[in-house]
């Protein structure tokens, strides 16, 4: 699958994961659709991240782009961020739909993921909670019509 690698100038150094037990989905909850791979990273970095925590992104479009490599912790999911790849989709889908684009570019990196990862269990940020034993880590993410679309693709996905 074909995935845009922007440029990001890290604030400090990226460490690889040991072993990836979750594939983790988000959304970005920003329905002005202007959440560019560079606006992320600087919204990231303006809060202390090393750079975007999203390992990677899809846009309305369609596009995927990379954020840190695959390999590399994510911040994106606190307490799970040592064992999970970190997808966002662009949208807030507590009030917005999928587009097709998106729809089609989620099955293609859902078929990528598990080649890739075959073992990791696919849960929405919303379940790490659950994961965590940490009610602090609840959240609406990744919204409730992006978990209702990756509960119908993905078997065993955790809303
Ligand atoms: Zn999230």
């Amino acid at each position: 699958m074909n995935i845009v690698e922007p440029t990001y100038n890290w604030n400090g150094p990226l460490t690889d994961r040991a072993e990836t037990l979750y594939v983790v989905w988000h959304h970005t909850a920003c329905e002005d659709q202007m959440q560019t791979p560079a606006a992320i990273n600087a919204e990231h970095k303006a809060i202390g991240d090393i750079g975007i925590a999203y390992n990677r992104g899809i846009m309305q479009n369609g596009e995927t782009f990379q954020g840190r490599p695959d390999a590399a912790i994510s911040a994106a999911a606190h307490g799970v961020n040592q064992t999970s790849i970190d997808i966002v989709v662009e949208g807030n889908f507590m009030v917005q739909y999928l587009t097709a684009a998106a729809e089609e570019a989620i099955k293609a990196n859902y078929a990528n993921l598990t080649e890739k990862y075959p073992g990791a269990k696919h849960i929405s940020h919303g379940y790490v909670h659950i994961v965590s034993g940490n009610p602090g880590d609840a959240t609406a993410c990744c919204g409730t019509n992006l978990m209702a679309f990756l509960k119908e693709l993905i078997p065993g996905f955790e809303a």
